[in-house]
């Protein structure tokens, strides 16, 4: 038996210190985790519970340069911070949940902001403003063991062409990294290989090409890309 075309090869991170490639599966994503970034985008972080939406795994991208996408004029940056799980699992515990990462990294989670803003006026899915080529650059992912859990201090920021854009820290998730792993194993088992972008704080903005995005989390590590 053969294929009726070659397979695309796997899609993958690179692991800091390692020869190792860490194979992505699929790529879960936080909506509205910080509450300044929820109220900047018009909403009350107070009353909601998490929501998710997902990007393709072919969507990450390596720091360097990333195309600047078609059929928008309002591309925004998030920082996020991202987990890598080794371990899958459903109905995962709170209290175990952190037993299932492999490491982190950080995430830019590229946003057509427009196309987002008319599938949420029209209630159709977030894909096309979320989801498309190149939507999720990375970082190199870091081993647990080399860097920790993230504690509540670490500062997440992005800067753009050298200007400070966004700026928080971990503490200011609303749901929590043990939290969101649990919920979201309980209406999907979770798989060795899938990331999660945990969400952006305030202070998302517009970029254009040739913009050079900066932007890293304390502790593990720093990403650099140019929209091209
Ligand atoms: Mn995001």
């Amino acid at each position: 038996m053969s294929f009726v075309f070659e397979p695309c090869n796997e899609v993958t991170a690179t692991v800091v210190g390692t020869e190792d490639l860490f194979p992505i599966r699929r790529v879960f994503c936080v909506g509205r985790n910080y509450a300044a970034h929820a109220r900047e985008m018009g909403h009350d972080p107070d009353r909601e519970a998490p929501f998710f939406f997902m990007k393709p795994a072919d969507a990450v991208v390596a720091a360097g340069n990333v195309p600047y996408p078609p059929q928008t004029q309002d591309l925004h940056h998030e920082i996020e911070l991202v987990v890598a799980i080794k371990e899958g699992g459903k109905d995962i515990s709170e209290e175990t949940a952190m037993d299932h990462v492999y490491g982190y990294a950080v995430g830019i989670d590229l946003t057509r902001r427009d196309l987002q803003g008319e599938a949420k006026k029209l209630g159709r899915p977030w894909d096309w403003g979320k989801g498309f080529d190149n939507s999720g650059p990375m970082s190199p992912i870091v081993r647990l063991e080399t860097c920790g859990h993230p504690g509540p201090n670490r500062k997440i920021w992005l800067s753009v062409n050298g200007e400070m854009r966004q700026e928080a820290t971990l503490n200011e998730l609303i749901w929590k990294l043990p939290e969101v792993i649990s919920i979201i194993s309980q209406s999907m088992v979770l798989k060795p290989g899938d990331l999660i972008f945990s969400g952006t704080p305030a202070g998302v903005a517009a970029v254009v090409k040739g913009d050079v995005l900066k932007g890293g989390v304390e502790g593990v590590g720093e990403l650099e890309i140019t929209l091209v």
